[in-house]
C-alpha cells in the first residue's frame, strides 16, 4: 500500500521554546512489515514439508525390528530434531501473529485469576509433584486477548520451572498495586546476571547456549512475552540475581 506513516516529534528547550516536527517513517515501518510478513510466510511454508518428514519418521520408527541399530539411532535423532523444528516454527508463526495484532485494540475482558488457575492445572500435569503456588489477590479483569496473555504467562511460568533445580518452588501472583495491576512470576532458580537484562527479550538470545540447548526451548519465549506486553500496554519487568532466582512481572495500567 502507499499509506504513509508519520511521527510527531516534540522537543522542549530550557529557554521555554518548543520545537515540533513531523518525520516520515514510512520506509522503516514498511521494512518492518515486510520482515514480519516474510518470517510469517516462510514459517508457514516450511511447516508442510516438515510435517511430511515427521510423519514418515514416525511410521518408520513405529516398527524398527528389521533395521540395523545404527540406522534406528540416526532416525531417532532425526525425529528429535524434526520435533524441535516444529516447535520453533510454531513459535515463529505465533510471534509474527502477535506482532501483527499488536496495534489492534483489544476488546475482550480477561479474568487473570481464571487464566492462572488454568495454567496451574496444565503445570500440574507436567510437574505433578511440584504444583504452581498461586496467589490471586484481586478479581479485576484486564482488557486483552486471552490466548495471547495465556501464552505470555505460560512462557514465563515454564521458564521458571526450566531454569530452576527439580522440585524448586514457583510462585504466581495477581494483585492491584496503586492504580496498576501486577502479575509476578517468581522462582528460586539459577537467576540471571543483570548484564543480560537488556537483551533477554531479543529473538534467540540466550544467557548461556550450552545450558539452554538441553532445556529444549526455542529462544523465542521472552520475545513473545515482550510483544504480548506491548500489545496490552503492559510493562515487562525483570528482577533477578544470579544463583538466587528471578521475578518476571507484567504491569498493566489502570483499566478504563
Ligand atoms: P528459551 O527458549 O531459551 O528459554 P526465552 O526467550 O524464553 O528462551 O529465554 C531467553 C533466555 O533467558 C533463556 O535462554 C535463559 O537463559 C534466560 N531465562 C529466561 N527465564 C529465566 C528464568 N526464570 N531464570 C533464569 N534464566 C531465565
Amino acid at each position: 500500500s502507499t499509506r504513509s506513516f508519520l511521527q510527531l516529534v516534540v522537543t522542549s528547550f530550557a529557554e521555554g521554546d518548543t520545537l515540533l516536527f513531523i518525520r516520515d517513517v514510512s520506509d522503516r515501518v514498511r521494512t518492518e512489515q515486510m520482515r514480519r510478513d516474510f518470517v510469517g510466510n516462510v514459517s508457514h511454508e516450511l511447516r508442510t514439508p516438515l510435517t511430511v518428514i515427521s510423519g514418515y519418521l514416525d511410521t518408520i520408527l513405529a516398527d524398527t525390528h528389521l533395521l540395523p541399530v545404527p540406522y534406528v539411532k540416526a532416525l531417532q535423532q532425526m525425529s528429535g530434531q524434526a520435533n524441535r523444528m516444529e516447535l520453533l516454527l510454531k513459535d515463529l508463526l505465533w510471534l509474527s501473529r502477535i506482532e501483527t495484532a499488536e496495534r489492534k485494540e483489544k476488546s475482550e475482558w480477561v479474568d487473570m485469576g481464571r487464566l492462572l488457575g488454568e495454567l496451574q492445572q496444565e503445570i500440574g500435569n507436567l510437574y505433578p509433584d511440584n504444583p504452581l503456588k498461586l496467589s490471586v489477590q484481586c478479581q479485576d479483569r484486564v482488557k486483552g486477548d486471552y490466548r495471547e496473555l495465556y501464552s505470555a504467562v505460560s512462557n514465563l511460568v515454564l521458564n521458571a520451572y526450566k531454569y530452576s533445580p527439580d522440585g524448586s518452588e514457583v510462585f504466581a501472583s495477581w494483585r492491584k498495586q496503586g492504580e496498576d495491576y501486577r502479575l509476578d512470576i517468581r522462582d528460586r532458580g539459577i537467576g540471571i546476571d543483570a548484564s543480560h537484562f537488556s537483551r533477554l527479550t531479543e529473538r534467540f538470545y540466550r544467557v548461556d547456549d550450552s545450558r539452554s540447548s538441553t532445556t529444549g526451548g526455542t529462544g523465542l519465549g521472552l520475545a513473545i512475552v515482550k510483544h504480548v506486553a506491548a500489545g496490552h500496554g503492559a510493562q515487562l519487568k525483570i528482577d533477578s540475581r544470579l544463583g538466587e532466582g528471578s521475578t518476571f512481572s507484567l504491569i498493566f495500567p489502570e483499566q478504563g
